[in-house]
């Protein structure tokens, strides 16, 4: 029973005061979203530190037209090689029930120069804030990353 008691003690003596988790909580966020654009644009290649530029990285990118070629990431959009058309890089999302969709990333450059997501649209959507999950255009349920990656199979697949 004293036993007991004494562990309470200590227990109460590591408290943290709240502001610490809020600021850590804020930075964990920031970093999962980055890394969540990596994972969404370029699932076969996970050993990118985070500290890279996307603007070394090759991507896949789509023109309105639908011309799809490589090229490295900027600020978008880029001029499409073949037709001229406004090009954004993109990534394979699944809707449950509609299938398999395109999905455009817009870049910008942030206030310290660096490359940030901040727009996404499903071919045939609507821009809408940059997410993980952007939406289906025919019925708007957040869609998944087409391909598994190694991180997802490492996971339960678990219980909606
Ligand atoms: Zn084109
Ligand atoms: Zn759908």
């Amino acid at each position: 029973m004293s036993r007991q008691r004494r562990t309470v003690r200590i227990v109460e003596k590591r408290t943290i005061p709240r502001a610490a988790y809020v600021s850590l909580a804020a930075a964990a966020a920031s970093a999962a979203l980055l890394f969540a654009l990596w994972r969404a644009l370029k699932s076969d290649d996970l050993e990118i530190p985070l500290a890279r530029s996307i603007e070394d990285v090759q991507l896949e990118w789509r023109c309105e037209d639908g011309h799809i070629f490589t090229a490295p990431g900027a600020a978008t959009p880029i001029p499409c090689p073949t037709c001229g058309k406004d090009a954004y890089p993109i990534a394979q999302f699944q809707c449950p029930v509609h299938g398999q969709f395109d999905v455009f990333f817009r870049f910008e450059k942030g206030p310290d120069g660096r490359l940030v997501p901040t727009e996404v649209k499903a071919v045939g959507g609507k821009w809408e804030p940059f997410t993980e999950h952007p939406r289906c255009p025919k019925c708007h349920r957040p869609m998944i990353r087409e391909s598994v990656d190694p991180l997802a199979t490492k996971q339960d697949p678990g219980s909606g």
